[in-house]
């Protein structure tokens, strides 16, 4: 049998599993409360998940490989700032956002020079100002305001506290959308400790203001690699505090805590991970049988993908272009390279503002979407003297080549939408015969001998968290099922989750979405016995299998 049957076969086979699976999730749910009316038991919540392994587990404890760089606990001032090599890809590739209002401060100390005490006497923290709390009070609250469900999940839950004694260390953007999340979790019992994913995306009025609440935060704006790896050492290791929860995106803390503090995870009841590239670095572990603790994939889930990926970046395309650009969308021919949920959204916005879209696809099925969603479908080769505005999104790498950016026509613009930083192949640009002008942040004229410009924006990394916001209430979906994702793993009684990657259950994902449906005051309608009994559903769901695509 060839290999490719094979997998296929095998992959059938865990279809099949997972149905078997979500139809036991669907039994236990049965009897609970939740429901379209979105009311919630906390205490029941744990029997809603079911587990759905995606390997089988397994027991070993992992070992890292040695990496190159090895954070220095007490590094000098200039080491600090002059470290070349990033050992943390996703710290740097994935999203950042450009939202900090406090950026023009001119103090140029390194925070971790800088003694701070918060209005409660803690110097617990690391932050680039304290006394911008206030202002990112401000900001948190306004992002309360687009996250209702999150709120009214902190609200019905909070006398119940189902995450009393958690103690969670958690590593992800540090942006007002993930204080909601994080002061919802403190709400709801648990003590946390947070330091950011990515070198670029605190916003620091935002930290400054989790620090006067008691929440130790260690993150700023513009760390160096070497201040990276100090921030998630000092939320892991710390007198008199050892978490039991992780709350990861991009796999970094995990990663962390596996090759500094194995025996943290003697007390770790779980792993909740939100990006592709920490839940393939999960997958990785289960598959080599070094996964030592249960693992929730948040990004798998349909809450996650098909809202965050689609909707988030049919909006903010347009945001981040326009911020860097002033570009015209009317008439102007684009390309979008890859036509999977980002590429989707990206393409709709650019048509739905008149401009002439050409999608490039590698697999026959997203190709044919394309097409009935009346997009032409071609190689980059066939348009790139064509086009004004190129746009990766495939999580792929050399999408667009150095041959192809010598090809495009002047004032191209170039921008990536996807997680990593090599879909644009940005380093063959930086050769001598080709000056790079920087124009405005973010946004570099790449001018070749004859005078061609290329617009290259964010240097290929991904544009939207870049250059622009995201939306809010997108956020909300996502914070909501990482505060279910941890509940449910903290409270599972032994044995619910083994050494294994998990998926949310259906039920979860329905329960995430009819939270938010109140924003829309949508009203859902409800199957009458007869046709749950003739779709052989639950009256209360999951209402779709497994499987089903969306
Ligand atoms: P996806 O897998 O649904 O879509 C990617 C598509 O690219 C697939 O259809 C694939 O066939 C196609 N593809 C791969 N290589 C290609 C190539 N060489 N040329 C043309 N097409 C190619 O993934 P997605 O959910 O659309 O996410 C895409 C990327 O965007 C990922 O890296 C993801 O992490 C990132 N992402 C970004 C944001 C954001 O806010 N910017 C949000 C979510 C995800």
């Amino acid at each position: 049998m060839s290999e490719t049957a094979g997998d296929a076969k095998s992959e059938v086979k865990q279809a099949s599993k997972e149905v078997k699976e979500s139809e036991n999730v669907a039994e236990k749910y049965s009897a609970m409360t939740v429901s379209r009316n979105s009311e919630i038991n906390m205490g029941e919540l744990s029997s809603v998940f079911s587990a759905v392994p995606t390997h089988k587990p397994v027991k070993k404890q992992i070992q890292f490989v040695e990496e190159k760089q090895e954070f220095s606990r007490f590094p000098t001032k200039t080491g600090r700032r002059s470290l070349s090599r990033s050992i943390s890809q996703s710290s740097t590739d994935s999203y950042c956002s450009a939202a900090s209002y406090t950026d023009s401060s001119d103090d140029e100390t390194s925070p971790r020079d800088k003694t701070q005490v918060n209005s409660k006497g803690s110097s617990d923290f690391c932050v680039k100002n304290i006394k911008q709390a206030e202002f990112g009070r401000r900001e948190i609250e306004i992002a309360e305001q687009d996250m209702s469900a999150l709120i009214s999940l902190r609200k019905r839950a909070q006398s119940e506290k189902p995450l009393a004694g958690a103690k969670i260390v958690g590593c992800t953007h540090i942006t007002a959308q993930t204080a909601v999340l994080i002061e919802t979790l403190v709400a709801l019992g648990a003590q946390c400790r947070w330091t950011a994913c990515n070198i670029y995306s605190t916003q620091n009025e935002v930290a400054a203001a989790l620090a006067e609440r008691g929440v130790a935060a260690f993150a700023w704006k513009g760390e160096s690699e070497d201040d990276f790896w100090w921030c998630i050492d000092r939320c892991v290791n710390t007198e008199g505090w050892q978490p039991n929860m992780i709350l990861d995106d991009g796999g970094d803390l995990t990663h962390w805590v596996y090759k500094k503090y194995p025996n943290v995870f003697k007390k770790i009841r779980g792993i909740v991970e939100e990006s592709v590239t920490g839940v393939h670095r999960l997958y990785q572990l289960s598959k080599a049988g070094k996964l030592c603790v249960p693992a929730m994939n948040v990004n798998d889930s349909v809450t996650k993908q098909k809202f965050d990926n689609l909707y988030c970046c049919r909006e903010s395309i347009l945001d981040g272009l326009k911020r860097t650009t002033d570009v015209m969308f009317g008439g102007k021919q684009v390309v979008v390279c890859g036509y999977g949920e980002v590429g989707k959204g990206c393409s709709a916005a650019l048509k739905a503002l008149g401009a002439v879209v050409y999608v490039t696809e590698i697999d026959p099925i997203c190709a044919l979407q394309a097409c009935m969603d009346g997009f032409r479908v071609v190689k980059l080769n066939e348009v790139i003297r064509l086009v004004d505005v190129i746009i990766t999104c495939t999580g792929n790498k050399n999408v667009v080549t150095r041959e192809q950016l010598d090809r495009m026509k002047n004032g191209c613009i170039v921008c990536n939408m996807g997680h990593s930083n090599t879909e644009i192949d940005v380093a063959s640009l930086r050769t001598p015969e080709l000056t790079w002008e920087r124009v405005r942040s973010q946004v570099d004229h790449v001018i070749w001998p004859d005078g061609k410009r290329v617009i290259l924006l964010a240097e290929g990394r991904l544009l939207n968290l870049s250059c622009s916001t995201v939306p809010t209430f997108v956020l909300s979906i996502t914070a909501t099922t990482q505060a279910l994702a941890l509940i449910e793993l903290y409270n599972a009684p032994e044995g619910r989750y083994k050494q294994d990657v998990y998926l949310l259950p259906k039920k979860m994902d329905e329960y995430v979405a009819s939270l938010h449906l109140a924003t829309f005051d949508a009203h859902l309608t409800e199957l009458t016995d007869e046709q749950a009994k003739y779709l052989g559903l639950n009256k209360n769901g999951p209402f779709k299998p497994n499987y089903y695509r969306y």
